[in-house]
């Protein structure tokens, strides 16, 4: 039997969450096949937003990944520019703009995000629900199948079911790992005993768990309990927002269709079928108005267009529009708030611009090596010791050298190494400043060390030369 969804009484609605029942047990959504013009769109563009996620990792640019986001190692490539943790700020920047941005399409668009790009949405909706309706059958099988007894048929259907989700959970577990290590280190974690690679191995086990309970059980409660961008609705949306919304002007009051209501009052276009209630995937009822639970997924649309034009009456009954439009008949996309944000989104735009702009390949530190003050020679000469760091942030090898700009001061490196850094890497050296004992005048003076790369200064940093005076 179906269980009664609290929704459908309007005056309890907001008492209540629709997928818990009143003794706190979990109210299973069986959301009704739906089809219609957006669920085709949404499934075509499902189709290449998941090829696109798929293919993601194996995008490269001269042997290296397009996209990675090596949170272990604090190493990041972005549209194939590479972050190291030194650009921390630069990805401070980037993570505002991005929240700049959601807010700005949010305050416009509603959460379209949620419905048509979400990755929780794309694979719940076209991938995992897809699949269940294949083998379990539409809304009412499945519920007949959940609360029957444990026959032949329904373990093999759920054991077809729950195989081939864990399949695909793995398949989205490796996909997670290639974006945050990197394609070959997958091949590597896959192709070696798990103790070779312990960690990575326990990364791919742990991820593809998550997903297999997320898209096995957890479902719509990713989106009503887990995530923050759902619960900011409140303080985003306003009257001018568009969204998957019930014209109650036209809908009500509602009322079935029945013989002769010609002679009775005029009623309005909903016809109180409850399918629109009956296609969601969280089990909530549009009519209600905007809730936090609705993702804006368009299966409410589609299912009452197919009614309005079986009753004969004009489609979009439910569509995309705001609460200003269906109230007072107008439409305005461009508010005071919405400038607003638009002028705040160009200058952190036009900031991160410049700073990318000059962002220096090659980072260099010069610190004194700790504990140690100077060294005096046989030769006449008084050395420091310092240490250089120097972080190569091109995909190529760089050399780079190191001057005095005092005379009388000469930089040595110990061992006589090169500078000469590797592709994306980090260089920790020594150094030492040598002058002639009979030169040094004060007990400390200040150092200017000039760091050139291909033949121009890169960087001019001040440190203290110490020496004593005879
Ligand atoms: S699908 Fe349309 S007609 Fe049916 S109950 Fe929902 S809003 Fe009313
Ligand atoms: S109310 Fe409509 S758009 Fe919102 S989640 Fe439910 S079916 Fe999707």
């Amino acid at each position: 039997m179906a269980k009664k969804n609290p929704h459908l009484n309007p005056e309890t609605f907001r008492d209540s969450l629709a997928t818990v029942q009143e003794d706190g047990k979990r109210n299973w959504v069986y959301p009704k096949k739906v089809s219609g013009i957006f669920y085709k769109y949404r499934s075509y563009l499902s189709w290449v937003l998941l090829a696109i996620l798929f293919a993601g990792p194996f995008i490269q640019m001269n042997g290296r990944p397009y996209m990675l986001f090596n949170i272990f190692e604090r190493r990041f490539i972005i549209f194939g520019a590479a972050f190291w943790p030194q650009d921390t700020y630069l990805l401070i920047f980037l993570l505002l703009i991005f929240f700049v941005f959601i807010i700005l399409f949010t305050v416009v668009f509603g959460r379209i995000f949620c419905g048509w790009f979400c990755p929780q949405t794309l694979f719940m909706e076209m991938v995992f629900r897809k699949i269940e309706y294949l083998i379990e059958g539409d809304a009412n099988q499945q519920r007949q199948l959940n609360e029957g007894p444990w026959t032949g048929e329904k373990f093999v259907k759920k054991g077809i079911k729950l195989t081939i989700f864990a399949v695909i959970s793995l398949l989205i577990g490796h996909l997670v790992m290639a974006y945050l290590v990197g394609v070959d280190q997958v091949k590597t974690i896959v192709s070696q005993p798990p103790s070779a690679n312990m960690a990575g191995f326990i990364g791919l086990i742990a991820f593809s768990g998550i997903f297999m309970f997320v898209f096995s059980w957890f479902r719509e409660q990713a989106c009503l309990v887990v995530c923050p961008y759902g619960r900011l609705q409140g303080v985003l949306l306003d009257n001018n927002s568009i969204n998957v919304m019930y014209d109650y002007v036209r809908g009500e009051p509602r009322s079935p269709i029945r013989k002769n209501q010609a002679i009775l009052e005029p009623k309005g276009d909903c016809i109180e079928c409850s399918l629109c209630v009956q296609v969601c995937p969280t089990g909530i009822d549009i009519r209600n108005g905007i809730q936090m639970e609705c993702v804006n997924c368009t299966a409410c649309i589609d299912a009452c267009d197919e009614v309005m034009v079986k009753v004969d009456r004009p489609k979009g009954l439910i569509r995309y529009a705001s609460e200003n439009s269906i109230k007072q008949g107008f439409q305005k996309l461009i508010t005071g708030r919405v400038k607003g944000y638009i002028v705040v989104l160009c200058i952190l735009i036009a900031a991160f611009v410049t700073l990318i702009a000059t962002r220096d390949d090659i980072k260099a530190t010069i610190t004194r090596f700790p504990g140690m003050t100077y060294q005096e020679r046989e030769d006449g000469k008084v050395t420091n010791l310092y240490q250089i760091t120097l972080i190569n942030k091109t995909f190529e090898s760089q050399k780079v050298e190191l001057k005095s700009l005092v005379d009388g001061i000469e930089v040595e490196l110990l061992g006589n190494q090169e500078l000469i850094l590797d592709a994306q890497s980090k260089f920790e050296g020594r150094f030492f400043l040598v002058r002639n004992q009979d030169e040094v005048k004060v007990n400390q003076e200040k150092v200017k060390l000039s760091v050139i790369y291909q033949g121009e200064e890169l960087d001019k940093i001040e440190t203290n030369f110490t020496a004593p005076i005879n």
